[in-house]
This record gives structure tokens, C-alpha cells and sequence, in this order.
């Protein structure tokens, strides 16, 4: 039954994987984020890639990328973290340096309040956020089609790589015109291809 779209509504199947990464303590949150790096370190390149990541909203449990953007300084990647415009619904972009500011948000979003705009044509990798995958790469977010819309502009040679607390989903998740596949995805347990 595995090639059949599950009978569940993006709205519900997001409340059930948030549900599921509530009961998550922030020492667990740390450990699957521990074995992400683990998988990444051995399983991709990322040696001076322009690289852009999320910053970790706290209350969503989301994984700690900054443990992961510490990892990626070691590999001299270049690191870009977004910045929400929730008036369009857009991200804008911004080089993360020792000299950046972060706040957070009133959506509980850490931010940058000092950095330098930049461009994101060249962009090699793009780390995402995401609810759950499948195991084709689609990808369920938080319902705003912030990255659906940012990833539509980026160059076809950006690799698009999710980050997820849990295993691909048992079934194809449903998706809609605009909703952008992963190319890779990386869980605690392992790194999924899609390409
Ligand atoms: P998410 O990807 O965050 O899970 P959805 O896929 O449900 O959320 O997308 C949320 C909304 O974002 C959609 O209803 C759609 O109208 C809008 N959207 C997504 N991608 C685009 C796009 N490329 N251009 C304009 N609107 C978009
Ligand atoms: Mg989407």
C-alpha cells in the first residue's frame, strides 16, 4: 500500500508529527540532532559550500542547527539564515557572521537584526525545515509556503536537503502544484536521496 497518498489532510498530518515532536525533551532534540551531523559528515561533501539554514524555533522543537552551523564552520562553508516577511509571506536572506545579531521573534523565530542582505543565486545547498517527508521527497512545512516560495527561485543546481526528526513517511503524503521536492533528506538514522 505504500504508492498510495494517505487519506489525511496537510493541516491534520501536521498537528500529528507536531504532537510527536512535543513529547521530545530538549536533551533528545540535542542527541537527533548529534546523529544528524553524523550522517551529514559522512555522507555529503560540504566542504566551502554557500550554504544556507534555519535558525531553530525552540518552542516548535525544532533540530538545533546551531550545533549543525557550528559543524559546517569547521567544513569552511559560507552560512545564510532567512529572515521571515510574514506581510508577504516571503524569506530575505542574510550572511550569518560572529558579528550578527540574533533576536527573537514574537513568533518565537531567532533572527538576525544587523546582518548583511545578500543574494541567493549562488547558493550551493539549502538546508529545510520541515513537519514530515516521504519517500519520494515531498515535504510537509509549517503551512505557509514560506520555502515552497523561496525554493522556487533558487538555481537548479542548489541542492535542496531536509532535515527531519523522524523516518520518511509510510505513505505519499498529499501535495499540491506548488509544493517543491527534496533532493535529499537527512533523519538521525539516516541520509534518503531523492535524485
Ligand atoms: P507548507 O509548504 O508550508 O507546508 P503549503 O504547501 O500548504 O505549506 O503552502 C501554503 C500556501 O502557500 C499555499 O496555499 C499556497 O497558496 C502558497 N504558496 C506556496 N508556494 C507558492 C508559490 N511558489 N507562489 C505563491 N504562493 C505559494
Ligand atoms: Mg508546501
Amino acid at each position: 500500500m505504500q504508492n498510495l497518498t494517505i487519506k489525511m489532510t496537510k493541516i491534520e498530518l501536521r498537528q500529528m508529527f507536531q504532537n510527536k515532536r512535543n513529547l521530545l525533551k530538549d536533551d533528545d532534540i540535542d542527541h537527533l540532532t548529534d546523529k544528524i551531523i553524523i550522517c551529514l559528515s559522512e555522507q555529503l561533501n560540504l566542504e566551502n559550500k554557500k550554504t544556507h539554514i534555519f535558525l531553530p524555533i525552540t518552542k516548535k522543537k525544532e533540530i538545533n542547527t546551531y550545533k549543525i552551523i557550528d559543524f559546517l564552520r569547521t567544513k569552511k562553508c559560507k552560512i545564510i539564515i532567512p529572515k521571515s516577511d510574514f506581510k508577504n509571506s516571503t524569506l530575505n536572506h542574510f550572511e550569518y557572521t560572529s558579528d550578527t545579531e540574533i533576536k527573537i521573534t514574537e513568533y518565537g523565530i531567532p533572527e538576525p537584526i544587523n546582518g548583511i542582505e545578500t543574494s541567493i543565486n549562488d547558493l550551493e545547498i539549502v538546508f529545510i525545515p520541515l513537519l514530515c517527508f516521504d519517500f519520494i521527497g515531498n515535504r510537509l512545512g509549517y503551512g505557509k509556503g514560506f520555502y515552497d516560495r523561496f525554493l522556487s527561485t533558487l538555481s537548479e543546481d542548489c541542492l535542496k536537503i531536509g532535515l527531519s526528526h523522524f523516518d520518511a513517511f509510510e505513505s505519499l503524503l498529499p501535495i499540491e502544484k506548488f509544493d517543491i521536492r527534496l533532493d535529499y533528506c537527512i533523519t538521525p538514522n539516516r541520509v534518503y536521496s531523492f535524485i
